[in-house]
């Protein structure tokens, strides 16, 4: 018989995606139904957009390059058209809100989505090429009230998700009046210290100056600190919309940071742009104690450090003074897209949006061993011997879960010590014995646990015999 060769690459995901497993799912699902939950409850519907769309759709003229460029997976199909995997959800709800006339619905449109979505990043720590985001658009409305509500919902899904400790960056970027003003004088700055930029900043430079804001390179970002801030050239009226999103945030004691230089990655935003960034709890530290030079020192002569001084109590400060704590990963953004729909329709249409990382929450969910998801345990197992048995329990189990009443079972298993086991280790409290005879009998045995004391029933009145139970408290 020839050798087949395996091939052992084939058993590894592409790089940058990966399975996620039974254990790690719970989390995506839990997540993802919190989330439904609450942008439901503030009024937005869900979306699904196709997973392909035009590449077009992403590469409209302008300044919008970065993700096109390095990022997009595109291809052309064997029809001939150009096609990308979507890289972000806000640019394909734009397409679908036009496609289907929105505009005449009661505006604001609200919708929410949850999805994959592909980018050719460089794989580093939560960074995925299929990832996995929640996120919010309001469509049609120019309001701060708007930017408030989408940063609102998003921060309560943290908050419920028992990630409280989160920071809101944000900024302006302004709009068509006042961003050629401030981009000239970025322009004028940056000219001013060309020879200390970064490769890839000297390009930005010709291209997008905003995105030079947004470098991580260490020379780029000590430049960073002296450069021109949007909020000097705002004009009037986004100077006012800024300070309104700033009054509902302290209305809705959001904890949140001006960060004059946040520019976000996506160049279709217009004034609001922000960032939340999830600051891990610090451990608390034990007293320090001395190094022990010499082992023959007296226990009492081992010096301890008082402990550190704990602040009393009192309520966070609303805006946090340094950018200095450790932050650094972003776990949601948006921001206001007033200019997004120009490219694809006369009529200007504002918006704003967010999204969630649903990589990165699981990822901080599982790390901190925060436990968001109640475990429930059957109290009742069905036990079936024969090929009878076995039958007729998956017609018991449909009657089971008809009446809503859920039972454990093992249909795989055939030896009643190995059903027995499962049993045991499930710490049930009902077991119930369908084997060959009862099957013919149309009858069933009820053991409890506890007692080890046990009933033959008729089948027929199974689920009572239990609806009686839980009446009485008994399970
Ligand atoms: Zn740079
Ligand atoms: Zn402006």
């Amino acid at each position: 018989m020839p050798k087949i060769k395996i091939k052992k690459e084939l058993l590894h995901t592409p790089k940058g995606t990966r399975d996620i497993l039974s254990d790690e799912a719970k989390n995506w699902e839990f997540i993802e139904t919190k989330a439904k939950e609450i942008a439901s409850y503030y009024g937005f519907r869900q979306i699904r957009t196709p997973h392909l769309e035009k590449t077009e759709l992403f590469t409209p003229v302008g300044e919008f390059t970065d993700i096109v460029e390095k990022q997009m997976y595109s291809f052309r199909t064997r029809g001939g058209d150009h096609l990308s995997l979507r890289p972000e959800g806000t640019i394909p709800i734009m397409r679908s809100y036009l496609q289907h006339g929105m505009n005449a619905l009661p505006q604001p449109v609200m919708l929410y989505y949850s999805g994959s979505f592909f980018r050719h990043e460089s794989p580093q720590r939560g960074r995925f090429r299929e990832f996995g985001q929640f996120g919010l658009e309001m469509i049609g409305e120019e309001d701060a009230i708007a930017d408030a509500i989408v940063i609102r919902v998003m921060t309560l899904i943290l908050e419920e998700l028992g990630l409280g400790q989160f920071t809101v960056h944000i900024n302006t970027l302004g709009d068509q009046e006042c961003r050629p003003i401030y981009r000239k004088e970025l322009l004028n700055y940056y000219r001013r210290k060309v020879n200390y930029l970064c490769k890839d900043c000297k390009k930005r430079l010709k291209t997008n100056p905003l995105r030079l804001l947004d470098c991580v390179e260490e020379k780029c970002i000590e430049l960073k600190k002296d450069a021109p801030q949007m909020i000097e050239y705002a004009c009037d009226a986004c100077r006012k919309h800024f300070r309104e999103v700033f009054e509902f945030l302290d209305k809705l004691q959001i904890p949140y940071f001006l960060d004059h230089h946040l520019v976000r990655g996506l160049d279709y935003y217009t004034r609001t742009v922000f960032e939340i960034f999830y600051n891990p709890p610090v451990p608390l530290e034990e007293p320090k104690k001395a190094p022990i030079i010499n082992t023959d020192l007296e226990e009492e002569s081992v010096k301890t450090f008082p402990p550190q001084e704990v602040p009393t109590e009192e309520p966070p400060p609303m805006i946090v003074p340094e950018r200095a704590a450790p932050l650094k990963l972003a776990i949601g953004s948006g921001g206001r897209y007033d200019q997004l729909s120009g490219t694809l329709s006369p009529k200007k249409i504002a918006g704003v949006g967010g999204a969630l990382g649903i990589d990165r929450l699981v990822e901080i969910i599982i790390k901190s061993k925060i436990q968001i998801i109640k475990e429930t345990h059957p109290k009742i197992f069905l036990i079936q011997l024969g090929p009878q048995g076995k039958q007729q329990s998956l017609v018991l189990l449909e009657e089971f879960r008809k009446a809503k009443m859920s039972v454990a079972s093992a249909l795989a298993k055939d030896s009643l010590k190995n059903q027995l086991r499962i049993t045991n280790n499930l710490k049930v409290q009902y077991a119930l014995i369908l084997g060959q005879k009862e099957a013919i009998d149309g009858t069933i045995i009820v053991r409890d646990m506890a007692s080890g004391a046990q009933e033959t029933i008729d089948q027929s009145k199974l689920i009572d015999y239990f609806k009686k139970l839980k009446k009485n408290k008994k399970y």
